[in-house]
């Protein structure tokens, strides 16, 4: 296919050889046309996207004339655009280095859609396919190169980039070399030699972990100090934070599912392998196509499940943290926690899922008195020295303090990652529905003295429940057997409810003004509860909301307001404006269009068209292909491809409308 010239993005014609459409901006660059302005034709015509998002461009250019540069910007920021415009407008192939094997091929679906020539090498291809890889890329017909870490420690695999010519090096989800991190990746280390190997060869590092530690680490690691750094924003405005206190946690899910987010892809995240099963298979019986996914599943299971999942619409992964890093569906609508992370960054990264194309998501956490002391368990008792452990104990205090703040939550999530003087975002639950902070310094006491009371019975432990009943009157089996029904405290709380109790325990723990001991919980006192038990120190506490689901309508229109604009020139992204009723049928319409190409084709759904595309087809109703070409996403390749299609769905939906 040649592509016309044509500034005005007119249709080209329905082609099976697309490449060129790339070849052809690329050479527009060779002949000195402005970096920019390649890099913008590109950014229109394989895309379809009208401008950069915030950062793209700057660190596209210096990618394009040659630079290094490091990348933190969140999921769904827009990172893969600053690596792969850069590999189509330079000469050369660009090479990714990337540690998410299963994803690859879908990557490279995505990017062949698009019309550009992508390709990737890995330990699941056979000879045949490596060798056609090589040869294509011995060619010069790849524009992009996938590749795994473990890949460039073969001397063949360097030999055979020696013999190439290359564009640049990606190294993707680079935080991986940070050795104290959470995704550490031996062969990462070893992409220092990138630089010395290749010193022409610009590198982009890309990553979406966002604390200064792991920024400083890839930055010395990967010898990036002298690179372009961008440092993104990194709220996620579409995303609207929920923490609410765990009851039922099965039938608070199940309520969340129903009323929120019915039909939607999501994934719901467990602590163990155990209630991953149990969940996902909950959820399965009340007829919500759910599925589990945990390291302890065998390989081919994992594939499966993964592969649904980024495939089908609507289906709900029940996950450990071992799924979700890479995975790239756009229109994951929620993540569900129920267990605590073990740190913010931790909570960040897996909520991050949700919503990268930039529509309305929920991230929602049910967290419990049970959580804290756990979590407390699993630290004391991790064989890792004292100064490791202190530092888990750290991050998991930082994550308590999310949990209990009576402060916007976003405020305080980026605030951890040193981003401040942001304003309250009304569109989290502490901000939709302020809770209440209240003197607890009384009921603290309450609780410190009955807990110092038990502590001077030695032989005896007791856990939070105990604690409750005495502090209730209540004259359990337990506590008769004890003779806890004599101890002066025995029902001096009667003035709060057993909830309240279990918010007052978990808020004391949060702050440090408990502990928890041994195996079974028992609570005991810490070095600070003595100031409260002396009354020279309050103790403020977070009142416990009533209700705790909401339905989304509620805070409707709210997330756009926070969108663009606002924040002191902080350019945040505005979350899209919701369907309009008449649209919803046909972008029905059109999801089902999709979900058959899709199959036929066995790529993802989003490769074919994202969820925000066709809800902009769905909206505006576009009659011819020029009108069409202008809707976001639509690129050339995409509507020589598909134009035609759409058009005729979209005059069916028009000739018959629903019923109701
Ligand atoms: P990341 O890798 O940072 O998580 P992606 O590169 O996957 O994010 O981009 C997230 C989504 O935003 C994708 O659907 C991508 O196509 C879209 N996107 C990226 N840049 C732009 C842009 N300039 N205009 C419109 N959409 C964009
Ligand atoms: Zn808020």
């Amino acid at each position: 296919m040649t592509l016309p010239p044509d500034p005005e993005g007119r249709p080209a014609e329905p082609s099976d050889a697309p490449v060129a459409a790339v070849a052809a901006v690329a050479a527009v660059a060779a002949v000195g046309t402005a970096v920019g302005s390649a890099a913008a034709q590109v950014l229109r015509r394989v895309f379809g996207y009208e401008s950069f998002r915030s950062g793209q461009r700057e660190i596209i250019e210096h990618v394009v004339d040659g630079g290094d540069a490091l990348v933190l910007m969140p999921t769904g920021g827009g990172k893969s655009l600053c690596y792969q415009i850069p590999a189509l407008v330079r000469p050369g192939t660009g090479i990714v280095v990337s540690p998410l094997i299963a994803l690859m091929q879908d990557q490279v679906d995505a990017l062949r859609a698009l019309g550009a020539r992508a390709g990737f090498l890995n330990s699941t291809q056979d000879l045949d396919e490596r060798r056609a890889v090589e040869a294509a890329f011995l060619a010069g017909e790849l524009d992009l190169l996938y590749l795994a870490p473990e890949r460039l420690r073969v001397e063949a695999t360097l030999r055979l980039l020696d013999r190439g010519s290359i564009a640049l090096f990606a190294i993707d989800e680079a935080h991986c070399v940070a050795q104290w991190g959470h995704d550490f990746r031996p062969d990462y280390l070893m992409l220092s030699m990138l630089h010395e190997r290749w010193p022409s060869v610009p590198r982009v590092a890309l990553t979406a972990t966002a604390t200064p530690e792991t920024h400083r680490e890839i930055t010395t690691r990967l010898g990036l100090a002298d690179a372009y750094h961008h440092v993104a924003d990194f709220d996620r405005p579409n995303i609207q934070y929920r923490i609410v206190p765990k009851k039922e946690p099965k039938a608070q899910l199940l309520h969340l599912l129903r009323t929120e987010h019915p039909g939607d892809a999501g994934i719901v995240y467990c602590l163990s392998r155990a209630s991953v099963e149990k969940i996902a298979e909950f959820l399965a019986g009340q007829g919500i196509p759910a599925l589990p996914y945990h390291a302890g599943l065998d390989s081919r299971v994992r594939a499966e499940h993964q592969a649904r999942f980024l495939r089908e619409d609507g289906i709900v992964m029940v996950a450990t943290i071992a799924f979700g890093m890479g995975i790239d569906k756009p229109d994951v609508r929620f993540v569900a926690h129920l267990d605590l992370p073990k740190s913010v960054e931790g909570y960040y990264q897996e909520t991050g899922r949700a919503g990268r194309d930039g529509l309305r998501s929920t991230a929602w956490l049910a967290y419990g008195l049970q959580d804290v002391v756990q979590q407390r368990r699993l630290i004391d008792a991790s064989p890792c020295d004292a100064a490791h452990r202190r530092r888990l104990g750290t991050h998991l205090d930082a994550m308590l303090a999310l949990c209990e703040t009576v402060e916007c939550r976003r405020v305080g999530l980026l605030a951890y990652f040193g981003q401040r003087g942001t304003a309250a975002c009304g569109n989290c639950d502490t901000c939709l529905e302020p809770p209440q902070a209240w003197d607890g310094t009384v009921a603290a006491q309450k609780l410190l003295s009955t807990v110092l009371r038990l502590d001077r019975e030695r032989h005896q432990r007791f856990g939070a429940g105990h604690i409750i009943d005495i502090l209730l009157g209540r004259s359990t089996p337990k506590v008769t057997q004890h003779h806890h029904d004599t101890l002066t405290v025995f029902g001096v709380g009667e003035d709060l409810r057993e909830l309240e109790w279990r918010g007052v325990v978990r808020q004391l723990l949060a702050q440090g003004l408990l502990a928890v001991q041994g195996e079974h919980g028992t609570l005991a006192l810490t070095e600070a509860s003595a100031d409260v038990l002396r009354a020279t120190r309050t103790v403020a506490l977070r009142r416990e909301p009533e209700r705790v689901a909401r339905s989304s309508a509620r805070s409707d229109g709210d997330v756009a307001g926070q969108g663009a604009g606002q924040g002191g020139g902080r350019s945040r992204r505005a979350a899209p404006v919701e369907l309009p009723a008449q649209a919803a049928p046909v972008f029905e319409k059109l999801r089902a269009w999709r979900g058959v190409t899709a199959k036929e084709q066995s790529v993802p759904a989003y490769v074919i068209f994202h969820d925000a595309t066709l809800r902009e087809i769905a909206t505006r109703m576009p009659t011819t292909l020029t009108e069409l070409a202008t809707i976001s996403g639509v690129g050339e390749n995409k509507l020589a491809k598909y134009g035609q299609q759409l058009l005729d769905v979209l005059a069916d939906a028009a000739e018959a409308p629903e019923p109701d």
